[in-house]
């Protein structure tokens, strides 16, 4: 176990900080403490925990641009999308302290005069989270907000590329008045890391953001003490553009949704399906759109597309857009690259793919980068048979203005989060989550809450 993580800005490779990494005895440590610290703090009422939510959530606001430029300078997004995430890291707080209120139980008719039966749910214990770098915030209070609002306490391992936006979202929380021992952070190497969390007795539950090997692995480790695992893992979006759609209009969805954290989101568009009768008159207008693009580094004014995360990121995404040429995609916009191994940062313009085959890598394997494959389809059926070719089931957009086809997308589409018409579909009240191999459970919306909570049935006789 290496005992410092060297956070980079990975739009310059520069060291910008350098952590200390846990150890087993100092993660033993802290889990034993959030494992007593659920005893009392489980007993407070809903509206304490609400207060300490939004109290919370009040402080990271305060900070925006603090935050966000620490998210910046170790993730690489563009400033304005980082401001955004931290308004959408304190809108699960806010959310998670209003659903804290209606956690209600309920009572049941008894068989018997002499008999009540009632049954009411409380918090299920110490929460251990592990989380990525790509929404270095947000993916933790969409975590914390219900985990805390049900009572239980909480521990984080954030990723090693993106510690110190989520080391001073803690500090906030016990600014806030949280308990220090109900909100940890541990640092170090996910493999290091995952299986003390995995194999701990104190630990109730997993609650993992991350990439689908990860999450099975994950499951498989948390078997053995039957914890309860939620699992947010990877997607392949399609995009599918329908001929009675307003190009112009998809166009614009199609770019928030594919370059927005550089391709770099689970729910991003990762194929685009355009009926054969708009094909040209989309891919033209969207790669002039992608070529507008500005690239460079987030903390520069103006500047659209960041750099992607590091080298494994970086060859990954290069590797499926040389397979696609290999096979005859043509490059409608990017393909260009810019980067240096030894400062050790990495771009990738823009890219917008033609002539795309099914059997091109990036039609089968997630991007996670600025990378848009377009194929067309002839009827909806076909649209549907390849949307569904997937092990994935994350997010799917569609885009028709023809009420019964967007019914027939709405109710074949083996995705869990669907944008009809919207490229941009996440909010804190909605359930996010996948079908398939993209995970279980769904965070956010009143769902968020439910695997934070466990069920007690109590059966009163002798009356
Ligand atoms: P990516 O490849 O995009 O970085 P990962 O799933 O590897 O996605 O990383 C997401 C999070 O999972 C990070 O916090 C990382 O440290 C953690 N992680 C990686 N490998 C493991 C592992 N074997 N066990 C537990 N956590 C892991």
């Amino acid at each position: 176990m290496s005992d410092k993580i060297e956070v980079k800005n990975p739009a310059t490779g520069e060291v910008i900080a350098t952590i200390a990494a846990d150890n087993p005895k100092s993660v033993n440590a802290k889990l034993k403490a959030g494992y007593e610290a659920f005893k009392t703090f489980s007993k407070t009422t809903a509206y304490e925990r609400a207060a300490l939510l939004n109290h919370w959530a009040e402080l990271i606001l305060e900070h925006q641009e603090e935050l966000a430029t620490i998210m910046t300078k170790e993730n690489g997004k563009p400033l304005k999308e980082a401001v955004g995430e931290v308004i959408s890291t304190a809108s699960y707080l806010t959310w998670f302290a209003e659903e804290a209120k209606r956690l209600y139980g309920r009572t049941i008719p008894a068989g018997t005069n002499n008999k009540r039966l009632m049954v009411t749910r409380q918090g299920i214990g110490l929460v251990a989270a592990i989380t990525p770098w790509n929404f270095p915030a947000a993916m933790m209070t969409r975590k914390a907000g219900p985990a805390l609002a049900a009572g239980c306490t909480f521990i984080v391992k954030p990723a090693e590329d993106t510690p110190l936006t989520m080391i001073r979202l803690v500090e906030l929380a016990h600014k806030a008045g949280i308990p220090t021992d109900v909100v940890q952070i541990v640092n170090g190497r996910g493999a290091d890391i995952g299986p003390l969390f995995t194999g701990s007795p104190y630990v109730r539950k997993i609650t993992f953001t991350g990439s689908t090997p990860v999450g099975k692995l994950l499951i498989q480790q948390s078997a053995e003490t039957m914890k309860g695992v939620s699992m947010e893992l990877g997607g392949h979006a399609p995009f599918i553009v329908c001929e009675d759609a307003d190009i112009d209009y998809v166009v614009t969805q199609a770019i928030a949704s594919k370059f927005r954290n550089a391709g770099q989101t689970c729910i991003c568009a990762n194929r685009f399906l355009v009926h054969e009768a708009v094909i040209d008159e989309f891919s033209e207008k969207f790669a002039q759109a992608a070529k507008a693009l500005k690239v460079g580094n987030g903390l520069e004014e103006g500047v659209e597309v960041g750099p992607v995360i590091n080298k494994k990121g970086f060859d990954k995404i290069v590797a499926q857009i040389e397979d696609a040429k290999a096979k005859g995609a043509t490059l409608l916009a990017g393909g260009t690259t810019h980067f240096d191994n030894e400062k050790g940062f990495y771009f990738v313009n823009p890219t917008v793919l033609g002539n795309v085959t099914l059997d091109m890598k990036i039609m089968q394997e997630e991007t996670f980068g600025p990378v848009a494959p377009i194929t067309p389809f002839k009827s909806d059926e076909e649209a549907i048979e390849i949307a569904n070719s997937t092990p994935f089931g994350l997010a799917a957009y569609f885009f028709t203005d023809n009420y019964k086809r967007g019914i027939y997308f709405q109710e074949n589409l083996d995705f869990g989060i669907l944008g009809w018409n919207d490229g941009l579909p996440t909010a804190a009240q909605a359930p996010f989550g996948g079908m398939k191999e993209s995970g279980i459970g769904s965070e956010g919306g009143t769902e968020g809450i439910e695997p934070y909570l466990q069920t007690k049935y109590l059966s009163i006789a002798g009356l």
